[in-house]
């Protein structure tokens, strides 16, 4: 149930209703927006009656959520949700572009991409030091020495790095080498004690949609997240298997203002795994920007031929200056400011 308190209720009588509401078991999920104060109820409202409610001096409206999600809804929370990744913000018309490699190779790999993103205008560092693979024997990442490599760029361009999670216990290890945000790949979007154990940290995460999943799926996992009190997170939207071939993936970019309906959360688009192909990259980006993303994510290399992972759909640095001097005018003419 949402509540919707009185623009001048006195914060001593919201005080003591919040008490009453968890005194019946409730959690509060209290949100000051810039013209609404809203009491989102998470547990069993059931027994929580509405002219009870209603006969509060200080509530205006209620209204059940029939919804699943509560603290991703956007009925809880109905201003943009930004998030702040090292000084970066996503979100509320905030754009963020994240580039780099599919897999961290090398340290002049990694420190060159870097640099060449960051002057193109990418605030954020990609980069993939544990890899999940289709096959066992294609390459795995370089784990801890990739994370190494990354802070190592980071000491060169001072870009806020995002990297992918798989496993909980290496969390400590993420934290040890300050990994700005965590990355939640497609094929763990369900993996929810990962989830749990992710949203037990404060770093911002980015949840990638799983190869399969619906969006009220997307959204559940990030309410796993967010139940466990940690607020940061982006979804992104990556692509989808659906009977098409000539692509290796579809790309959804209908579940921009769906999910933005859905949630408060701020929605980015990776259309490289979209697309698999590097050719189509700047399109599906600035189709992207168009349909209202708050960010990209997008892999470039310095030679996508001897790439060790997804060199196909990787833009060379060269291509990913083309595409961002295209990509400026775009993010400002839909209203949002590139950081
Ligand atoms: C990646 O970002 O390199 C990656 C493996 O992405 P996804 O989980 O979307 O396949
Ligand atoms: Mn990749």
């Amino acid at each position: 149930m949402i509540v919707v308190l009185k623009h001048n209720a006195p914060e001593e009588q919201v005080r003591e209703f919040c008490a009453e509401l968890e005194a019946m078991g409730l959690q509060i999920n209290d949100s000051k927006g810039s013209d609404t104060h809203i009491l989102g109820l998470i547990g069993d409202t059931k027994a929580v009656a509405e002219s009870w409610v209603l006969a509060n001096p200080v509530v205006d409206t209620c209204r059940r959520v029939s919804e699943p999600y509560k603290k991703a809804n956007r009925k809880f929370h109905p201003d943009d949700t930004v998030v702040d990744v090292g000084g970066v913000k996503i979100g509320g018309g905030h754009f963020a572009v994240m580039a780099g490699p599919c897999s961290v190779e090398c340290e002049s790999q990694i420190v060159e991409v870097a640099q060449r993103v960051k002057a193109a205008g990418a605030s954020l560092l990609r980069g993939g030091a544990f890899k999940p693979r289709t096959s066992p024997y294609s390459f795995q990442g370089l784990r801890a020495e990739g994370l190494d490599l990354m802070n190592k760029a980071k000491a060169v361009t001072g870009q806020p790095l995002v990297t992918e999670l798989m496993n909980n216990e290496h969390i400590p290890l993420f934290l040890e080498e300050k990994v700005d945000m965590i990355q939640i790949g497609a094929r763990n979007m369900q993996n929810f004690e990962l989830l749990k154990a992710v949203g037990r940290t404060n770093v911002p995460v980015l949840l990638k949609r799983g190869l399969s999943s619906t969006l009220e799926e997307l959204v559940m996992s990030a309410e796993y997240i967010m139940a466990e009190g940690n607020p940061n997170v982006v979804l992104c939207e990556r692509g989808i298997r659906t009977f098409e071939t000539s692509m290796r993936n579809t790309l959804d970019l209908a579940a921009v203002p769906m999910l933005k309906k859905m949630t408060h959360l701020p929605v980015v688009i990776d259309p490289s795994h979209a697309a698999g192909i590097a050719f189509m990259v700047p399109s599906l980006a600035q189709a992207a920007v168009a349909v209202g993303a708050d960010g990209l994510m997008i892999e470039v290399h310095n030679n996508p031929a001897k790439a060790k992972s997804d060199g196909a759909q990787s833009l060379t640095p060269d291509q990913f200056d083309a595409l961002m001097a295209v990509l400026k005018p775009e993010i400002e003419f839909f209203g949002k400011k590139l950081n």
